[in-house]
C-alpha cells in the first residue's frame, strides 16, 4: 500500500486508537492493525472526514460499517495468533476483513449484497490486500468447502445461532455472533470443545439484521 495512503488522516487515526484504549481495548496487536489499515478507504468518499469517529457509518444499500470499538472487541475476544483460518459473515465495507488479514492466517468472507461485496473488493485492492477470499451468498449457510474454521465472526444480528456455522467450527474454534431481536442483541462467544459447545454472553450490541435461511427472513 502506498505510504501516503496510510499516512493520510494519521492524526485522526491515532486519536481513534487512543479512544479505543480508553474504552478498554488493551491488545496491542489489535491496536496496531487499526494503525495499519486506513479506515477512510472503506467509507463513502463524502464521509471520509468522519472515518475515524468511533461510530458506525452508512456504506450504501441500507447497510453500515460497524463501530470501530465493536470490531476491536471482536478481535480482542478472539485473540488470534496469526495462523487461524477465519470465516467472516457480512463483509460489508471490507474493513474487518482487512483487519483480519493482519491478525489471522486465511480470511474467507461472505456478503449477501453483490454491490457491497464489489465495493469491499475495490477498497481492499486500494489497500494492497489481495488475499481475502470473497463470495456473494447467504452466509447463514457458512462456506463448508473451506471449513472447518478456527474462528467465525458474524457481523449482523441473528435471532438464533445458525446450525451450519456451529457445524463448520473446528474443535477449539470460536464463533462470535450477536443474537437477539431486531432492536438489541448480545454478543455470544461459542467455543467448540471435544465434547460440545461452551457459550459465553458478552456485551450488548446493535447490528443490522442477518438475513438468510438461518437468520431473519427480511
Ligand atoms: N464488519 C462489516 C463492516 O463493518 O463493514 C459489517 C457490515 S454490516 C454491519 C453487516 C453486513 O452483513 C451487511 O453488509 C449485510 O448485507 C450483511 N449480511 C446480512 N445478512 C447476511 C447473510 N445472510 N450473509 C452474508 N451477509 C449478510
Amino acid at each position: 500500500m502506498a505510504a501516503a495512503v496510510v499516512r493520510e488522516f494519521g492524526g485522526a487515526r491515532r486519536r481513534l486508537i487512543e479512544e479505543l484504549q480508553r474504552k478498554g481495548i488493551r491488545d496491542l496487536t489489535v491496536l496496531k492493525a487499526f494503525d495499519d489499515v486506513p479506515r477512510h478507504e472503506f467509507v463513502p468518499t463524502g464521509l471520509r472526514h468522519r472515518a475515524y469517529e468511533d461510530c458506525p457509518l452508512p456504506i450504501g444499500n441500507g447497510q453500515t460499517i460497524s463501530q470501530p470499538w465493536v470490531h476491536a472487541k471482536y478481535l480482542e475476544v478472539l485473540a488470534l495468533t496469526g495462523k487461524e483460518r477465519v470465516l467472516e459473515i457480512g463483509t460489508g465495507s471490507g474493513f474487518l476483513s482487512a483487519l483480519l488479514t493482519k491478525l489471522a492466517g486465511q480470511v474467507f468472507s461472505i456478503e449477501r449484497i453483490a454491490p457491497l461485496a464489489e465495493q469491499a473488493r475495490d477498497a481492499l485492492r486500494r489497500c494492497g490486500i489481495e488475499h481475502v477470499i470473497q463470495r456473494v451468498g447467504d452466509g447463514t449457510l457458512g462456506w463448508p468447502e473451506y471449513g472447518p474454521y478456527d474462528a467465525i465472526l458474524v457481523g449482523a444480528a441473528s435471532p438464533d445461532v445458525p446450525q451450519p456455522l456451529l457445524d463448520q467450527l473446528a474443535v477449539g474454534g470460536q464463533l462470535l455472533i450477536p443474537v437477539g431481536d431486531r432492536e438489541t442483541q448480545h454478543l455470544l462467544r461459542i467455543r467448540r470443545t471435544a465434547d460440545g459447545y461452551e457459550r459465553t454472553t458478552l456485551d450488548a450490541m446493535r447490528f443490522v439484521p442477518l438475513i438468510g435461511a438461518h437468520g431473519f427472513t427480511t
